[in-house]
Protein backbone atom coordinates (compact mmCIF):
# COMPACT_ATOMS: atom_id res chain seq x y z
CA UNK A 1 0.00 0.00 0.00
CA UNK A 2 1.45 3.44 -0.71
CA UNK A 3 -1.20 5.81 1.02
CA UNK A 4 -0.13 8.04 3.50
CA UNK A 5 -3.03 7.37 6.54
CA UNK A 6 -1.50 9.47 8.84
CA UNK A 7 -0.93 12.27 6.84
CA UNK A 8 -4.71 11.70 5.23
CA UNK A 9 -5.95 11.76 8.60
CA UNK A 10 -3.93 14.99 9.85
CA UNK A 11 -5.28 16.64 6.61
CA UNK A 12 -9.00 16.33 7.71
CA UNK A 13 -8.05 17.28 10.86
CA UNK A 14 -6.14 20.51 9.41
CA UNK A 15 -8.93 21.25 6.76
CA UNK A 16 -11.63 20.94 9.62
CA UNK A 17 -15.59 20.37 7.99
CA UNK A 18 -15.70 23.72 5.96
CA UNK A 19 -13.77 22.22 3.35
CA UNK A 20 -14.34 18.99 0.95
CA UNK A 21 -11.44 16.93 0.37
CA UNK A 22 -11.19 15.65 -3.16
CA UNK A 23 -8.61 12.81 -2.58
CA UNK A 24 -6.82 13.01 -6.63
CA UNK A 25 -5.88 9.62 -7.90
CA UNK A 26 -4.96 9.44 -11.13
CA UNK A 27 -2.04 7.24 -11.95
CA UNK A 28 -2.79 5.36 -8.91
CA UNK A 29 -4.21 2.01 -8.23
CA UNK A 30 -7.44 0.54 -7.59
CA UNK A 31 -5.76 -1.32 -4.78
CA UNK A 32 -4.70 2.53 -3.30
CA UNK A 33 -8.17 3.92 -4.18
CA UNK A 34 -9.82 1.33 -2.03
CA UNK A 35 -7.92 1.97 1.04
CA UNK A 36 -8.87 5.58 1.00
CA UNK A 37 -12.06 4.29 0.72
CA UNK A 38 -11.95 1.99 3.45
CA UNK A 39 -10.81 4.98 5.73
CA UNK A 40 -13.96 6.71 4.71
CA UNK A 41 -12.95 8.71 1.70
CA UNK A 42 -15.87 8.87 -1.07
CA UNK A 43 -14.48 11.88 -3.21
CA UNK A 44 -11.75 10.94 -6.14
CA UNK A 45 -10.38 13.23 -8.58
CA UNK A 46 -9.32 12.13 -11.82
CA UNK A 47 -8.05 13.59 -15.29
CA UNK A 48 -8.19 11.30 -17.62
CA UNK A 49 -11.39 9.99 -19.14
CA UNK A 50 -10.79 6.31 -19.91
CA UNK A 51 -8.78 5.89 -16.48
CA UNK A 52 -11.57 7.64 -14.91
CA UNK A 53 -14.31 4.97 -16.40
CA UNK A 54 -12.15 2.20 -15.70
CA UNK A 55 -11.40 3.10 -12.05
CA UNK A 56 -15.47 3.69 -11.71
CA UNK A 57 -16.34 0.42 -13.26
CA UNK A 58 -14.12 -1.82 -10.92
CA UNK A 59 -15.20 0.56 -7.58
CA UNK A 60 -18.03 1.13 -5.12
CA UNK A 61 -20.93 2.67 -6.67
CA UNK A 62 -21.46 5.20 -3.50
CA UNK A 63 -17.62 7.40 -4.56
CA UNK A 64 -18.19 10.53 -5.94
CA UNK A 65 -16.17 11.01 -8.96
CA UNK A 66 -14.69 14.34 -9.99
CA UNK A 67 -13.12 14.72 -13.35
CA UNK A 68 -10.77 17.48 -12.75
CA UNK A 69 -8.41 17.22 -16.47
CA UNK A 70 -9.61 18.97 -19.60
CA UNK A 71 -12.33 17.50 -21.44
CA UNK A 72 -13.03 16.76 -24.75
CA UNK A 73 -15.94 17.14 -26.01
CA UNK A 74 -16.27 14.32 -27.93
CA UNK A 75 -15.29 12.19 -24.66
CA UNK A 76 -18.30 13.70 -22.13
CA UNK A 77 -20.54 11.09 -23.47
CA UNK A 78 -18.29 8.23 -21.64
CA UNK A 79 -18.48 9.73 -17.90
CA UNK A 80 -21.71 12.02 -18.34
CA UNK A 81 -24.55 8.62 -16.78
CA UNK A 82 -21.96 8.78 -13.25
CA UNK A 83 -19.71 11.90 -12.93
CA UNK A 84 -20.24 14.04 -9.65
CA UNK A 85 -18.38 16.60 -10.47
CA UNK A 86 -16.36 18.05 -14.00
CA UNK A 87 -14.48 20.78 -12.51
CA UNK A 88 -12.42 22.03 -15.49
CA UNK A 89 -15.24 23.60 -18.22
CA UNK A 90 -13.73 26.37 -20.24
CA UNK A 91 -16.30 27.10 -22.73
CA UNK A 92 -19.87 26.89 -23.93
CA UNK A 93 -19.12 24.60 -26.49
CA UNK A 94 -18.72 21.93 -23.86
CA UNK A 95 -21.20 23.22 -21.08
CA UNK A 96 -23.34 22.37 -24.78
CA UNK A 97 -22.06 18.92 -25.06
CA UNK A 98 -22.39 18.38 -21.38
CA UNK A 99 -25.70 19.46 -21.26
CA UNK A 100 -26.59 17.02 -24.32
CA UNK A 101 -25.43 14.15 -22.25
CA UNK A 102 -27.16 15.25 -19.37
CA UNK A 103 -30.27 14.88 -21.37
CA UNK A 104 -29.40 11.41 -22.83
CA UNK A 105 -28.54 10.06 -19.33
CA UNK A 106 -31.84 11.93 -18.00
CA UNK A 107 -29.98 13.52 -15.37
CA UNK A 108 -28.18 17.46 -14.13
CA UNK A 109 -24.28 17.60 -13.90
CA UNK A 110 -22.74 19.72 -11.76
CA UNK A 111 -19.96 21.51 -13.34
CA UNK A 112 -16.93 24.11 -12.26
CA UNK A 113 -15.99 27.04 -14.54
CA UNK A 114 -12.16 26.91 -14.78
CA UNK A 115 -10.45 30.51 -14.33
CA UNK A 116 -7.05 31.09 -15.95
CA UNK A 117 -5.22 32.59 -12.65
CA UNK A 118 -1.54 31.36 -13.22
CA UNK A 119 0.98 33.49 -15.30
CA UNK A 120 1.89 30.67 -16.90
CA UNK A 121 0.44 30.37 -20.84
CA UNK A 122 -0.32 26.88 -21.27
CA UNK A 123 -2.96 26.53 -18.67
CA UNK A 124 -6.21 25.94 -19.41
CA UNK A 125 -9.09 28.16 -17.90
CA UNK A 126 -11.44 31.59 -18.95
CA UNK A 127 -10.36 35.17 -18.35
CA UNK A 128 -12.81 37.41 -16.45
CA UNK A 129 -14.19 38.53 -19.61
CA UNK A 130 -14.68 35.09 -21.33
CA UNK A 131 -16.08 33.71 -17.93
CA UNK A 132 -19.10 36.96 -17.98
CA UNK A 133 -19.79 36.05 -21.67
CA UNK A 134 -20.63 32.67 -20.71
CA UNK A 135 -22.90 33.16 -17.48
CA UNK A 136 -24.36 36.24 -18.99
CA UNK A 137 -25.18 34.23 -22.37
CA UNK A 138 -29.24 33.61 -23.06
CA UNK A 139 -27.68 30.19 -23.98
CA UNK A 140 -27.09 29.53 -20.24
CA UNK A 141 -30.66 29.41 -19.37
CA UNK A 142 -31.73 26.80 -21.62
CA UNK A 143 -28.98 24.32 -20.45
CA UNK A 144 -31.22 22.56 -18.21
CA UNK A 145 -29.12 19.71 -17.44
CA UNK A 146 -26.09 21.16 -16.49
CA UNK A 147 -25.35 22.93 -13.14
CA UNK A 148 -22.57 25.73 -12.83
CA UNK A 149 -22.24 25.40 -9.26
CA UNK A 150 -18.69 26.82 -8.94
CA UNK A 151 -15.40 28.27 -9.72
CA UNK A 152 -11.89 26.13 -10.10
CA UNK A 153 -8.39 27.55 -10.69
CA UNK A 154 -4.95 26.61 -10.22
CA UNK A 155 -2.29 28.94 -9.13
CA UNK A 156 1.28 29.04 -10.72
CA UNK A 157 3.98 26.67 -10.28
CA UNK A 158 6.35 28.66 -8.39
CA UNK A 159 7.71 29.10 -4.70
CA UNK A 160 7.03 32.94 -4.49
CA UNK A 161 3.70 32.63 -1.91
CA UNK A 162 2.99 36.48 -2.50
CA UNK A 163 1.81 35.41 -5.91
CA UNK A 164 0.07 32.29 -5.26
CA UNK A 165 -1.77 34.23 -2.51
CA UNK A 166 -2.78 36.91 -5.08
CA UNK A 167 -3.57 34.16 -7.53
CA UNK A 168 -6.15 32.80 -5.47
CA UNK A 169 -7.52 36.15 -3.84
CA UNK A 170 -8.40 37.46 -7.42
CA UNK A 171 -9.91 34.14 -7.74
CA UNK A 172 -12.61 34.69 -4.46
CA UNK A 173 -12.99 38.46 -5.56
CA UNK A 174 -14.37 36.82 -8.66
CA UNK A 175 -16.57 34.23 -6.67
CA UNK A 176 -17.92 36.89 -4.81
CA UNK A 177 -18.63 38.92 -7.25
CA UNK A 178 -21.53 36.64 -8.90
CA UNK A 179 -22.97 35.84 -5.25
CA UNK A 180 -26.01 37.36 -5.95
CA UNK A 181 -26.89 35.81 -9.15
CA UNK A 182 -30.38 34.87 -10.06
CA UNK A 183 -29.82 32.50 -12.84
CA UNK A 184 -31.55 29.11 -11.99
CA UNK A 185 -28.87 26.23 -13.34
CA UNK A 186 -26.01 28.59 -12.36
CA UNK A 187 -25.64 29.36 -8.57
CA UNK A 188 -21.79 29.78 -7.44
CA UNK A 189 -21.01 27.49 -3.96
CA UNK A 190 -18.24 25.56 -4.60
CA UNK A 191 -14.86 27.11 -5.23
CA UNK A 192 -12.12 24.63 -6.67
CA UNK A 193 -9.12 25.36 -5.44
CA UNK A 194 -5.74 24.54 -3.72
CA UNK A 195 -3.25 21.00 -4.25
CA UNK A 196 -0.64 20.11 -2.38
CA UNK A 197 1.73 22.32 -2.59
CA UNK A 198 -0.60 25.31 -1.82
CA UNK A 199 -3.94 24.31 -0.33
CA UNK A 200 -3.28 25.87 3.33
CA UNK A 201 -2.82 29.58 1.31
CA UNK A 202 -6.42 28.26 -0.75
CA UNK A 203 -7.87 27.53 2.74
CA UNK A 204 -6.97 31.03 4.23
CA UNK A 205 -8.39 32.90 1.04
CA UNK A 206 -11.67 30.97 0.73
CA UNK A 207 -11.10 27.41 -1.06
CA UNK A 208 -13.76 25.15 0.43
CA UNK A 209 -12.51 22.18 -1.84
CA UNK A 210 -9.47 21.03 -2.31
CA UNK A 211 -7.79 18.79 -4.79
CA UNK A 212 -5.15 16.66 -2.85
CA UNK A 213 -3.11 14.34 -5.03
CA UNK A 214 1.00 13.25 -3.90
CA UNK A 215 0.58 14.26 0.20
CA UNK A 216 -2.06 11.53 0.50
CA UNK A 217 -0.70 8.94 -2.07
CA UNK A 218 2.95 9.87 -2.67
CA UNK A 219 4.54 11.21 -5.89
CA UNK A 220 3.14 10.07 -8.76
CA UNK A 221 5.39 7.67 -11.05
CA UNK A 222 4.78 9.19 -13.90
CA UNK A 223 6.40 12.91 -14.78
CA UNK A 224 3.84 15.40 -16.28
CA UNK A 225 1.01 13.86 -14.94
C1 LIG B 1 -2.90 16.49 -10.30
C2 LIG B 1 -3.84 17.56 -9.96
C3 LIG B 1 -4.09 17.90 -8.63
C4 LIG B 1 -3.35 17.28 -7.45
O1 LIG B 1 -2.01 17.62 -7.45
P1 LIG B 1 -1.07 17.26 -6.19
O2 LIG B 1 0.05 18.23 -6.33
O3 LIG B 1 -0.64 15.86 -6.39
O4 LIG B 1 -1.84 17.45 -4.96
C5 LIG B 1 -5.05 18.87 -8.38
N1 LIG B 1 -5.72 19.48 -9.38
C6 LIG B 1 -5.50 19.17 -10.67
C7 LIG B 1 -6.29 19.88 -11.72
C8 LIG B 1 -4.56 18.21 -11.01
O5 LIG B 1 -4.34 17.94 -12.29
Amino acid sequence: MSINTKKYKELLAEIGDKVNLVAVSKTKSVEDIKALYDLGQRDFGENYVQELVDKYEALPKDIQWHFIGHLQTNKVKYIAQFVSLIHGVDSLKLLQEINKQGEKNNRIINCLLQIHIAQEETKFGLNEDELDDIIGSAELKNLKNIKISGLMSMASFTENEETIRNEFRYLKTLYNSYNQLQIANCKLQILSMGMSADYKIAIEEGSNMVRIGSLIFGERDTINK
